[in-house]
């Protein structure tokens, strides 16, 4: 078991496997992109296969796939599968944002994947062209029925954002009714690759989101959250789904914080809003064996801050805001 300097068990890796993607999520990414990593920059296959395995070895149980998009990377299934294969792995899942998954879904099942985050923060086609800058709507809500259709269970990421998309949090409730799906609500974090820090308060922060939700449906009920939950949950009496609602800028859950990322770079992460505690494929391209990977790993284990604020406090250049794309949220 990994544990760290606040006694916090680590057992969830996150791995953002490119920075690029087919949307252009503006609460993400700048209309142009971003300055896309070059081939030898991002990690290799193997390489990430072999930061897995350490990685699992020391005590990661769940591993989730995430960007950029994930399935803009070439053959992006022969990682999937391989990782699914590591020895001791309870869980592997992904985040998507469902434009290119459809047609992936059939051998996500075969390999074991019982759970997928989907981004979706609007059910209306023309606000989500706004949002995303890309006409995909209908590809995403193939992936939506699919992924229900093979009994894979969906969460839906909605990013909440004032002016844009509140409109959206009802309707995105009432999906719940008739649909197996957790609808969590994430308040919007400055990570939007423009380098301009665009808030320092949230107008839609996670008490006000919950009231919204409350209004229209005054019996919904907070349940238990699950060991290490970022969200809070809830379940209106009734309805076949659930909802969520993350703070992600607010920061109420880094007391139980049980992951790390591992960015398209190599950039460990203890802390979302840290700038990287070191480089993993920098080691293992210096010659590193697995042990002394492992040594260096362990050393920044045993010096995670103790939240997001500090974390934050710590970041060199404090005037950058990176993409989420080139973190993997
Ligand atoms: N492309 C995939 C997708 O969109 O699902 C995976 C990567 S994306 C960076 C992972 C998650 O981060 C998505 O659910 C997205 O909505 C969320 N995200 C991106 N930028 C964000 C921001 N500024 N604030 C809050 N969440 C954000
Ligand atoms: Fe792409 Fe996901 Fe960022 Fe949207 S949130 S631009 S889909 S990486």
């Amino acid at each position: 078991m990994l544990i760290d300097n606040h006694g916090r068990t680590i057992n969830y890796l996150r791995l953002a496997v490119t920075d690029k993607c087919n949307l252009r999520c503006f609460y993400c990414m700048p209309e142009d992109g971003l300055n896309w990593l070059s081939r030898n920059e991002l990690m290799s296959y193997d390489e990430m296969l072999r930061a897995c395995k350490l990685l699992v070895g020391m005590g990661i149980q769940k591993i989730r796939i995430t960007g950029g998009e994930p399935f803009v990377r070439k053959d992006i299934m022969a990682l999937l599968t391989a990782i699914s294969r590591l020895e001791g792995l309870q869980e592997l899942s992904l985040t998507t944002n469902g434009v290119l998954t459809a047609p992936h879904v059939t051998d996500l099942k075969a390999i074991g994947v019982k759970s997928v985050n989907l981004s979706l923060d609007t059910l209306d086609a023309g606000r989500f062209f706004s949002i995303t800058r890309r006409d995909e709507f209908g590809a995403v809500m193939e992936t939506l029925t699919g992924l229900l259709k093979h009994n894979i269970e969906v969460k839906i990421n909605v990013v909440v954002m004032d002016g844009k998309n509140t409109q959206d949090i009802i309707p995105l409730v009432a999906l719940t009714k008739d649909l197996p799906v957790n609808v969590r609500f994430i308040e919007e974090m400055p990570f939007n690759g423009d380098g301009k820090i665009h808030q320092t308060k949230i107008s839609w922060d996670y008490i006000r989101i919950l009231e919204e939700i409350e209004n229209k449906y005054p019996a919904i009920k907070k349940v238990q959250d699950p060991a290490y939950s970022t969200a809070y949950n809830y379940h209106i009496p009734g309805h076949l789904g659930d909802i969520g609602v993350i703070a992600a800028y607010s920061r109420t859950f880094c007391g139980t914080c049980n992951r790390i990322r591992i960015t398209p770079q190599g950039t460990l992460k203890n802390c979302l809003y840290d700038d990287g505690v070191l480089n993993i494929r920098d080691l293992m391209r210096a010659g590193n064996n697995d042990d002394a990977v492992k040594k260096s790993l362990l050393k920044v284990f045993n010096n995670r801050v103790v939240d997001g604020w500090e974390a934050e406090k710590l970041v060199k250049n404090t005037g950058m805001h990176e993409s989420m794309a080139a973190i993997g949220g």
